[in-house]
């Protein structure tokens, strides 16, 4: 098979931690390659590497491309992009796949500048037609509406993607593959120095990473509905997360917000209080596992997606399930 078709994912890692989003885009990649009959590569630079391979194949790889240097052991703009813009040029893959993380957002349109190619920025779907051509689905016209890219003249056709978007493979043990290393003569780059790292200040319980869900929209944001949501989440140990209505008032803010301008949530459970069920809410929490919704307007649009249903009071629904959580746990 020719590796023009090959799909590559750009295997983004931290000091040897691969982030989240690259088994996602693994996944994805390999529904891709079962169409196109391309293989799936990730693409890691870095240094000290020698471990991530094995849980890149074990996530659904099915062969890496490794280049390991010291300039490349943290992420540096000028000299990861020169290193795939080798290793695209040499080898011609079909597919270029970025999380849209920070250093996918900043590395990704680097690249796709120096390839002369096209790139679709946070995508929220991807898939492919009869003749290989990646359809990327973003939102546009101010993300109002869902709009499918396609880059037919230029190769690689390049693509940054939401975190959970795509829900990774089951891990597969000991799985192995292929590991090509290349070495590229980098040249010494002064432009951009890492001179310290800090931690951000994450929360305990951050909205994206959360198991469970309970989200308040414009119909529960009532000063003792909201702390009563706070009771809920706290007897369900789950986040709460809000609409943009409720971080646009200022009672929380963007990294409490669901949906397209906030972050894409997968939880395993989430009860939406008060919500119409915008798409602009809904493109970031549909895929969910168990979405259970309250609304006192039967004709609201979130029952279209929600597995249960409740229709009346979202602050005295609320106050009943946290009352009947905590005589449970008694
Ligand atoms: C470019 C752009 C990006 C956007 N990005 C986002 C985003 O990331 N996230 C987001 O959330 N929105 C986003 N929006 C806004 C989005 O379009 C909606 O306006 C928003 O999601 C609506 O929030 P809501 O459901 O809380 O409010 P509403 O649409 O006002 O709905 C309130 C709901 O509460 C119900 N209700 C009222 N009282 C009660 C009660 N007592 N009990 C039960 N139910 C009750 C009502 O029936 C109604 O269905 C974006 C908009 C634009 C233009």
């Amino acid at each position: 098979m020719s590796e023009n078709e090959n799909i590559w994912v750009f295997a983004e890692q931290t000091d040897g931690r691969l982030a989240g989003v690259v088994p996602e885009l693994l996944a994805k990649a390999r529904e891709l390659g079962k169409k196109t009959g391309g293989s799936v590569m990730a693409v890691l630079l870095g240094d000290d590497i020698e471990k991530i391979p094995s849980e890149l194949f074990s996530y659904g790889a099915e062969g890496v491309i490794e280049v390991e240097s010291p300039n490349l052991k943290d992420y540096r703009p000028v000299p990861y992009a020169l290193t795939l813009r080798t290793l695209v040029e040499k080898r011609h893959p079909s597919i270029l796949l970025f999380g849209a993380t920070t250093v996918g957002r900043d590395l990704a349109p680097r690249l796709q500048a120096k390839l002369l190619t096209g790139l679709t920025a946070d995508c929220l779907d991807l898939g492919v037609d009869e003749n290989g051509i990646l359809i990327q689905t973003k939102p546009s016209y101010g993300d109002n509406i869902m709009c499918q890219i396609i880059c037919p003249n230029t190769k690689p056709q390049m693509a940054t993607v939401r975190p959970k978007v795509f829900s990774p493979m089951e891990r597969i043990e000991d799985a192995a593959g292929p590991v090509v290393r290349e070495e590229i003569n980098l040249p010494d780059d002064e432009s951009y120095q890492v001179i310290g790292r800090s931690t951000a200040d994450i929360r305990e319980t951050s909205i994206a990473d959360a198991k469970r869900l309970v989200c308040i929209g414009r119909g529960a944001c009532a000063e003792e509905t909201v702390e009563t949501a706070r009771q809920l989440a706290g007897e369900l140990c789950a986040a709460l997360g809000v609409t943009r209505p409720l971080t646009d008032s200022g009672q929380f803010t963007h990294d409490d917000q669901v949906g397209q301008s906030g972050t894409t949530v997968k939880p395993k459970l989430i009860i939406n209080f008060g919500i119409s069920g915008a798409v602009q809410y809904t493109v970031g929490m549909q895929n969910s596992e168990l979405i259970i919704s309250v609304n006192k307007n039967e004709d609201a649009p979130i029952f279209g997606i929600s597995h249960y249903g409740y229709v009346g009071d979202a602050a005295e629904f609320m106050t009943e399930l946290t009352g009947a959580l905590k005589g449970y746990k008694k």
